[in-house]
């Protein structure tokens, strides 16, 4: 990550990391996650669910921060993130 400047407790910050769990069959393809992910983590599919929609996957492999945005913002409840446990500091 790119900072206007070093913030002065950047030593003691961890970043967190996530798993994303997509359930395609509940999406609408309206990439309302897609958009609004900070990291850029998905991208719609070319694949179609059920419905004949284009649910997302993921991209970026690793990059997620585990922020749960995606898991807000989804209307039909079909994304979530799990955190997962990262002995490393950032
Ligand atoms: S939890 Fe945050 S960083 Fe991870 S995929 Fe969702 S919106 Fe992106
Ligand atoms: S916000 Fe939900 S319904 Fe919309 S594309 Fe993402 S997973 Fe599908």
């Amino acid at each position: 990550m790119k900072f206007w400047r070093k913030p002065l407790d950047i030593d003691q910050v961890k970043v967190p990391h996530g798993d994303v769990v997509i359930i395609a069959e509940r999406c609408k393809g309206c990439a309302f996650c897609v958009e609004y992910c900070p990291k850029d983590v998905l991208a719609l599919s070319k694949d179609f669910n059920k419905k004949g929609y284009h649910p997302p996957e993921v991209i970026k492999s690793g990059e997620c921060v585990n922020c749960n945005l995606c898991e807000m913002i989804c209307p039909d409840f079909a994304i979530y993130c799990v955190a997962v446990e990262d002995d490393s500091a950032a």
